[in-house]
């Protein structure tokens, strides 16, 4: 079976013999830059020790420095960690951002954790990878199960050696250095993107019948953003289950009912779905927005909606894509679809370093405007090349990170 990291790699190497990159740059861009794996040993509440495995991989940083998020998942491994910075060096170069791309994650499942073995192990693992973070070197970010108070761990574990560095980590408390709007910045773009695709197919997001599977920072937020603009949410769901609301559910309704940590199928909403029958709803909109592979070969058939939107990273598995391609399904690629989050980490990092304040008007302002282009770009090469949009969008990242390694000198 091909990995994670394996999928990610077979799309850049496609892309790059499409663009004719030379052997000596291609190299470059085909492997990590560096990778670490340390132990991340922490004493529980119990008084035993606990040792869980922690990774940070730097995939490419010629236009900038390392830049991705921490994730704390059961199921994490350094294929996941490879694949996802792979993916963060095309989104940050699609965006036009100043940053290479990178990921961490940790082997843990954190509902086993109390919120003090939480904070041990965030503080271990940061300490053990201090000497290849830093504000101008690798700067770090929420993903799953990681949130602005982890942020403020890491910020805080780092500071404490290097002297006060908020901007070594983003999606920060407000506090500490954090930007309004950075929460709810992903969904946000993922919302902008939807719509921008749907004008250019000469149709309107008012109106669009939209799935969203995966209620976390994501889905919550592309669910509230995506209703406030007319879209109706038919179904959503989350680890345990979901949703399926055929007039649409009062999306206010629901996220005051379920607050993050409150299961799907502990509501009384609509009908309960499984995961599996959930992608297997009719709609017009289907947004992934919980991990990696959810659409694969054993369900990309069922699915029926003609818009899959990325929100997730690598949601729909390589064999699937092909297969949704096949069907007629348009796919709006995670490396654009979801680089909201970036995006408003960089402005994050930004008024960190000139210590100057946002406002959240400005936030959003910029935030559409940055994906705005990027989706202009994005959509121009899909209909000057006559191919598919994650095509497209690997091609722009792709020359760029190409470009930046030769005038560099590095190949
Ligand atoms: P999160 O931890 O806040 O939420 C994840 C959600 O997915 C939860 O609702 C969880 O119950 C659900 N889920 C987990 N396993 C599932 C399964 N097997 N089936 C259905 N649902 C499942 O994470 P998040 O920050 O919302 O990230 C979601 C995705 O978006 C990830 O792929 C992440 O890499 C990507 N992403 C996140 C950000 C960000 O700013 N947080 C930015 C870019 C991309």
């Amino acid at each position: 079976m091909t990995t994670f990291y394996e999928s990610v790699s077979t799309n850049v190497e496609r892309v790059a013999r499409l663009l004719d990159i030379e052997d000596d740059v291609r190299i470059l861009l085909a492997e990590p830059y560096r990778q670490v794996d340390v132990q991340v040993p922490i004493h529980a509440d119990d008084g035993s020790v606990l040792s869980f495995r922690g990774y940070r991989v730097q995939h490419n940083g010629a236009r900038g420095p390392f830049k991705g998020g921490l994730r704390y998942h059961p199921n994490t491994d350094l294929d996941e960690v490879q694949a996802l910075a792979s993916l963060m060096t095309w989104k940050c170069a699609m965006l036009d951002l100043p940053f290479g791309g990178a990921k961490g994650g940790m082997t843990l499942d954190p509902a086993a954790l109390s919120p003090r073995e939480l904070e041990a192990a965030t503080r271990s693992f940061t300490n053990a990878i201090s000497g290849v973070i830093g504000p101008n070197l690798d700067i770090l970010a929420p993903d799953v199960n990681t949130d602005a108070r982890v942020m403020g761990w890491v910020m805080d574990a780092y500071s404490s050696r290097a002297g006060w560095s908020p901007a070594v980590a983003t999606g920060k408390p407000i506090d500490l250095g954090g930007i309004p709007g950075r929460v709810e910045a992903t969904g946000r773009g993922v919302v902008a993107v939807a719509a921008a695709t749907l004008t250019a197919l000469g149709r309107s997001l008012v109106g669009q019948r939209v799935i969203i599977q995966g209620f976390g920072n994501v889905g919550r937020h592309v669910a509230q953003i995506a209703a406030e603009q007319g879209a109706v949410i038919v179904g959503v769901s989350d680890v345990s289950g979901g949703r399926h609301i055929r007039e649409g559910v009062d999306v206010p309704a629901l996220l005051a009912e379920v607050k993050p940590g409150t299961l799907l199928k502990e509501v009384e909403i609509g009908d309960f779905v499984t995961n599996a029958e959930l992608l297997a709803l009719d709609c017009d909109v289907l947004i992934p927005a919980a991990l990696e592979n959810a659409i694969d070969t054993t369900n990309a058939a069922d699915v029926r909606a003609q818009l899959v939107v990325e929100a997730a990273n690598h949601p729909v598995s390589l064999e699937a894509d092909a297969s949704l391609s096949e069907g007629g399904v348009i796919v709006v690629p995670d490396i654009l679809a979801n680089a909201g989050g970036v995006t408003g980490s960089y402005f994050e990092w930004t008024s960190n370093l000139t210590e100057f304040r946002w406002s959240e008007d400005q936030f959003n302002t910029q935030l559409l405007d940055f994906m705005d282009r990027a989706f202009q770009v994005m959509w121009e090469r899909h209909l000057e090349r006559g191919v598919d949009l994650r095509t497209a969008a690997y091609m722009v990242g792709i020359a760029r990170v190409a470009e930046a390694v030769r005038l560099r000198g590095l190949a």
